[in-house]
């Protein structure tokens, strides 16, 4: 039996075609549910990211603090940004896996300013009742953070929600010897998860890092920012999530340039190193990325780039 020569063509480009498909993983879908609001379906996971607002901060010196102030500016200033403030956005993850809705971070405290706050209209708008909210999962205990989970009237925003934090992040926050200890600057960090969490202890769950927090969520260790600071993996879906939290302040300087040292960075060095190792995790995976400080929809694709990466969101 001899094959023709159009059927050889035939074959070939239906092999084609399937190596095409095999190689080329298409990139989930986003849709903007409204401003703020975007989701995106990971097969039987329904993510969504929810803007809680931003604030922007001067730009000085201690911004970065190991690179000159005019490299920052360079930097900012290549994509067509304000070289006098940095605006940094708050962006919340909900994830809705194995019956489970959860969200990842809290949000501001309302008062903080009037350009935060907005997590719980984004989540009426994604039609997400903030009662109906199973877990909150938390990162680390920064005021911006945990502070949303109050409201102005001081009520909870999520009555029904367990709270899921990483046991060494309240261990380090809550001891009194080193609140005792600590600079003037840095005590009303110490009194913020006092005041929003400590009166919750029946609701709250203390997992230590590592520990599968619920179906599907996987909870790393990710020192650095914060002695204590989490991140999580999502592995129920068609693409494994991770949400790297305060992992990198805004993209254009941190995720570009993950050797500089932040100025919200506890352990600047430690969260240098982790930066590059979370990074380099989602790259080689292939996972998408959500990130609290990211910009646009603040869920997306990481690549290498330079000395360092490149953050894509989806959906802008
Ligand atoms: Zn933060």
């Amino acid at each position: 039996m001899s094959i023709s020569r159009r059927t050889l063509l035939a074959l070939g480009s239906a092999l084609g075609a399937l190596w095409f498909a095999a190689c080329s993983t298409p990139e989930p879908r986003a849709v903007s549910v409204a401003p703020g609001v975007t989701r995106v379906q990971l097969g039987n996971v329904t993510a969504f990211t929810i803007r809680d607002g931003h604030i922007p901060f001067t730009l000085d010196a201690n911004f970065v603090r190991n690179v000159p102030l005019a490299n920052v500016q360079a930097a900012l200033q290549a994509d067509g940004l304000s070289t006098e403030r940095v605006d940094v956005p708050y962006t919340v993850l909900f994830v809705e896996t194995g019956g489970q809705r959860v969200l990842f971070d809290a949000g501001n405290d309302e008062q903080r300013a009037a350009t935060v706050g907005k997590l719980p209209d984004g989540l009426r708008a994604a039609g997400i009742d903030p009662k109906s909210i199973t877990a909150v999962v938390f990162s680390h205990f920064h005021g911006d953070h945990i502070g949303g989970l109050r409201n102005k009237a001081g009520e909870l925003v999520f009555p029904n929600a367990k709270l899921y934090v990483p046991a060494p992040e309240w261990d380090w926050w809550m001891d009194d010897e080193r609140m005792a200890k600590a600079p003037e600057g840095m005590k009303a960090a110490f009194a913020a998860p006092r005041r929003v969490l400590a009166p919750l202890a029946a609701s709250i769950v203390r997992f230590q890092p590592g520990d599968m927090v619920l179906p599907g969520i996987r909870s790393l260790a990710a020192p650095g920012h914060t002695a204590g600071h989490t991140v999580y993996v999502v592995e129920g879906g068609d693409r494994k999530l991770m949400y790297w939290g305060d992992t990198s302040n805004v993209p254009n300087l941190f995720v570009r340039n993950p050797d500089w040292a932040g100025r919200f960075d506890m352990d600047a060095e430690a969260a240098s190193v982790m930066r590059r190792k979370l990074a380099d995790m989602v790259v080689d995976q292939n996972m998408l990325l959500a990130g609290y400080h990211l910009s646009g929809s603040a869920i997306g694709t990481l690549a290498r780039r330079g000395n360092g990466y490149e953050f894509t969101p989806l959906g802008n």
